[in-house]
């Protein structure tokens, strides 16, 4: 994917505060340091962009990046804010909800979860919740240099068996480090979107 442009268009907490340009949206979920940040930068092409535009400390904001000026990345507070199977109905909770639930521009879910483990509970939940909401979600399982290119098939089985994954969701491997996956993930984002 050729990138013409990317940048930080906002921090949202609230549906007044989203775009209304009517772009779609794709979230990006997972726990604090699973690599969102990075992948977010390698899929843009731009160093330190995600990280940037994050506020220091804890402010949980919904961070909009536009890309190509045809989509938003929307990136979610990591979870190690906020443990989300307690906090389903937390402040962190309601932000989420209110988004997943109600944002007609969001076309599906890219949740990452480390190659190297088993799925968190707070993972599974996430996942649940997307089910349950009816939000398809591609998952990625970051960090793939980490492992053996061998033990790839391995992981993402029990990554897979872990989250019940089901329907059309599909998981792809990820590398911020080698660029591993970020074709894949692009061609699934344009097949999702535009096809
Ligand atoms: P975030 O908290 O989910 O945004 O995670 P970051 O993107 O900040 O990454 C957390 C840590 O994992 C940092 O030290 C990154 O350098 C490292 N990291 C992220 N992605 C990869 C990857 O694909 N491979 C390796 N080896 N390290 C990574």
């Amino acid at each position: 994917m050729k990138i013409t442009s990317a940048e930080f268009i906002t921090s949202a907490v609230g549906p007044n505060q989203y775009p209304t340009d009517g772009l779609p949206e794709i979230a990006l979920v997972g726990r604090s340091n699973v690599g969102k940040s990075s992948l977010l930068n390698k899929m843009m092409n731009r160093k330190g962009l995600a990280r940037t535009s994050q506020k220091p400390g804890k402010t949980q904001t919904l961070n909009y990046f536009q890309v190509n000026k045809q989509l938003y990345f929307v990136d979610f507070p990591g979870y190690g804010y906020a443990k989300v199977a307690k906090s389903i109905k937390g402040q962190w909770g309601k932000m989420i909800e209110t988004y997943l639930k109600q944002r007609k521009e969001l076309r599906f879910i890219i949740q990452l979860v480390d190659i190297r483990h088993a799925p968190s509970k707070d993972d599974i939940a996430m996942y649940e919740w997307c089910k349950e909401i009816g939000i398809p979600t591609v998952v990625v399982a970051t960090k793939g240099d980490k492992i053996a290119r061998g033990r790839w098939l391995q992981h993402t089985k029990v990554i897979r068996q872990h989250l019940n994954m089901r329907g059309d969701d599909t998981i792809l491997i990820f590398s911020s480090e080698t660029g591993q996956g970020r074709d894949e993930l692009w061609s699934e984002i344009k097949r999702r979107l535009y096809e």
